[in-house]
């Protein structure tokens, strides 16, 4: 279908540097400054985050060669490229404070029980975490929740790696259209309980949320086949392709 509203693409040879203003939302533990990329007033139809486990980075490389392709002013819906810049930076999955921020969530079944997550390939979850000394008590939670009651998105999308499907609790068509686009299954759970999880947290606050789990593929796979349909999320060209 033609698309008369389409964002023209920066050209190859300029897609090196991310040139799009930043505003710092708030500060991680390390007193890292915590970054939103667009709209910073709501409300907005999305908001795309990643990397919330500091040991997903092939997620910030995806979204941001989407905003490198994006001309200064395009962005419709806020992008935050990292939501644990301190985990990403040491290479760990937690924040500087071992704490697993997908387990950090104000919900009702936030529980203070390490958290056990699998080793890369590995097949047993053995690897304990903690989810905080209480629900929302790090700096890096804190600041995303603070964020998301201002931009008051209606659909978060959170990517994370390497589950390969597109999970959604309520099988929107957004979700539909993106795990059709991706080639990717969806899935309403990951099949374990995610006790304070931010997908918890965001379905009991009524926002829908989307968890795109890229798969274990070579990082130039998912750039071809990923990062065009974030590109159209962070633009609203999407709109066009829903049911
Ligand atoms: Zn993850």
């Amino acid at each position: 279908m033609e698309n008369k509203n389409k964002t023209t693409m920066i050209p190859r040879s300029e897609r090196g540097i991310l040139r799009h203003a930043f505003w710092q939302y708030g500060k991680s533990e390390q007193n890292t400054s915590l970054n939103l990329y667009g709209p910073r007033t709501g409300p907005v139809d999305i908001l795309l985050i990643a990397a919330m486990h500091g040991d997903e980075n092939e997620t910030t490389v995806i979204l941001s060669e989407a905003l490198r392709r994006i001309p200064v002013g395009g962005i419709k819906n806020p992008v935050i490229l990292s939501v644990n810049p301190d985990g990403a930076l040491q290479g760990t999955r937690s924040n500087t404070r071992g704490v697993d921020l997908n387990r950090n969530w104000p919900t009702a079944n936030w529980a203070p029980d390490m958290v056990y997550h699998k080793d890369h390939g590995g097949t047993v979850q053995d690897i304990g975490l903690s989810p905080g000394v209480s629900p929302g008590s790090e700096a890096e939670t804190q600041a995303l929740l603070n964020l998301i009651q201002v931009l008051q998105p209606r659909t978060v999308i959170s990517l994370h790696a390497p589950l390969a499907c597109v999970e959604d609790p309520k099988t929107t068509p957004l979700a539909r259209w993106i795990a059709k686009r991706v080639n990717l299954p969806m899935v309403p759970d990951v099949g374990y309980a995610t006790p304070g999880s931010f997908g918890t947290w965001s379905a009991e606050q009524d926002i829908g949320i989307i968890t795109w789990e890229l798969p274990s593929e070579p990082l130039a796979d998912m750039i071809a086949s990923h990062t065009p349909v974030l590109f159209e999320l962070i633009t609203g060209e999407y709109e066009s392709g829903l049911d």
